[in-house]
């Protein structure tokens, strides 16, 4: 499969891809993953990214597009790939496009994952990530705890809160959101391409996902 997920921080997008690489051994591709790995490895890109992530902002287009140029071509992503975080903006869809048609691959859909704002605030604010930048498991406080201890329950690292997870910078991630990626939802639509998921349970949504996918 070679999807796009779309829906505001919060929205499961992370939890989504992971059930679809077991399905069918496509490779979770995630633009914050990719940049938290490199603000933890101090590299160059990450010092590049790091007061734009810890803000709730977004890190510019130019960087973003020279991560995925070369992800996508990486020998893992010709089993398909599941975009999570990116495309972000409307010239990082516009280079999407332009990306794929130079390595001639087809997205089958682009699915929009719909959860009202509550239920996203309440998500992000018990969440918590395995600090282990190879690692990053996610859990949440309520619904899928750490060990009493708060490691991660895979590779015994400490889970942490994200620095862009406190309420100002999730109120920031929001906004940011709403104003540059809502806008994708119509640029796919406009492409043909888009489905929009609105169940709260992930099985459920992943379920959807394949059904459309193999309609096709
Ligand atoms: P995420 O885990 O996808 O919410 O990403 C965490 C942070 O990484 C975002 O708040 C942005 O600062 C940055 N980021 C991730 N993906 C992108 C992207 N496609 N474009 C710009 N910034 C991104």
């Amino acid at each position: 499969m070679r999807i796009v997920l779309l829906g505001a921080p919060g929205a499961g997008k992370g939890t989504i891809a992971k059930l679809l690489n077991a399905h069918d051994g496509s490779v979770q591709i995630s633009t914050g993953d990719i940049l938290r790995g490199a603000v933890k490895a101090g590299s160059e890109m990450g010092k590049k990214a790091k007061g734009y992530m810890e803000r709730g902002e977004l890190v510019p287009d130019s960087l973003i597009m020279e991560i995925m140029e070369a992800r996508l071509q990486e020998p893992d992503a010709s089993k398909g790939f599941i975009l999570d975080g990116f495309p972000r903006t409307i010239p990082q869809a516009q280079d999407l496009k332009k990306l794929l048609d130079k390595l001639s691959i087809k997205l089958d859909v682009v699915i929009d994952i719909e959860v009202p704002k509550d239920v996203i605030l309440d998500r992000l604010t018990t969440r918590r990530t395995c600090s282990n930048a190879d690692c990053q498991e996610i859990y949440n406080v309520k619904s899928k705890p750490p060990s009493p201890e708060g490691k991660c329950l895979k590779c015994g690292s400490p889970t942490v809160q994200r620095a862009d997870e406190t309420t100002e910078a999730i109120t920031q991630r929001l906004e940011t959101y709403n104003e540059k990626t809502a806008p994708l939802i119509d640029f796919y639509k406009k492409e043909g391409f888009l489905k929009t998921v609105s169940s709260m349970n992930s099985d459920e949504i992943v379920q959807e996902i394949i059904r459309s996918v193999t309609k096709k």
